[in-house]
Formats: structure tokens, sequence, C-alpha cells
């Protein structure tokens, strides 16, 4: 019973966090920061590295313009510092405390997160620093 409150009520809140028209739904799936209806990327998967960055030029429902002055996405070297920090203290507490890793295997586990989660990491990054600059504009998404 408890479970089942637990898991509608965490639901809600993710639906409700994760909705159309909040920064964090064009943050996590990578959409127009304006619009949010088509990827900002031209291959949604972040595994495939020679496009892992590679990006439209504009959005083809609003014509925004995402990179907004040259070289805007060097910015996101500073969000990406911080995206690191958190993944890397997401694999100490669940190395550490989870499994009761030694010191040596907790340095292993966090260098193996942040090489495996890189790909993700940058994206995020510049899906963070972009809804920085701009924000959802209801009257610009598909009705
Ligand atoms: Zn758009």
């Amino acid at each position: 019973m408890v479970f089942l409150f637990c898991n509608l009520a965490c639901k809600s809140t993710l639906n409700y966090m994760f909705k159309k028209g909040t920064k964090l739904y064009s943050i996590f799936k990578g959409t127009c920061p304006k619009c949010h209806e088509e990827s900002m990327y031209t291959n949604k998967n972040p595994y495939i590295l020679s496009e892992a960055l590679s990006m439209n030029e504009k959005c083809s429902n609003c014509s925004t313009k995402y990179k907004i002055e040259p070289s805007f996405f060097y910015g996101a070297m500073y969000v990406s510092y911080g995206v690191g920090i958190a993944f890397a203290v997401a694999a100490f507490v669940i190395s550490h405390f989870v499994f009761n890793a030694s010191l040596n295997y907790l340095f292993i586990s966090i260098v193996i997160t942040l090489i495996a989660f890189m790909p993700i990491i940058m994206r995020v990054s510049r899906n963070i620093w972009i809804n920085i600059f701009m924000s959802y504009d209801k009257s610009l998404a598909k009705k």
C-alpha cells in the first residue's frame, strides 16, 4: 500500500516536473528550448560519437537559431564541470554505500562512470546552457 502510494506520488511528481513547457523537459529531452517540439541534435542517440555534438542550425518548427553567437556552446564547459561532479558523486555514493568498495575501486568506478556517461554529460550540459538563455514560449509550440 505504502509502495503503491509512493509509486503514484513519484510518477505524478515526475510527470509534473518533466511536462512540456518546463526547462527540465527541454534539458533531459534535448528539445528546442523555445517550442519543445523537436530535438536540437541531428541524431537523437548521443552514443554515436561522431554525431554526439552535431546540432541542427535552426529549429524547423519555430526557426530559433540555437547558436545565438559564435562559440556559444563553449560556455557549456562550465556547466559540464558541475554535471560531471554530480555523476562522480553518484558513482562514489553507489560504490561506497551499496558495494562497500575500497579506495582503489572507488577511483576506478568514478573514472569508468565519467567515461561511460561522457556523451550524455556533454549533451545535458549544452541543454542546460542553452536553457539558461532561452525560455519556453507557448505561442511557438504546435497546437
Ligand atoms: Zn523550436
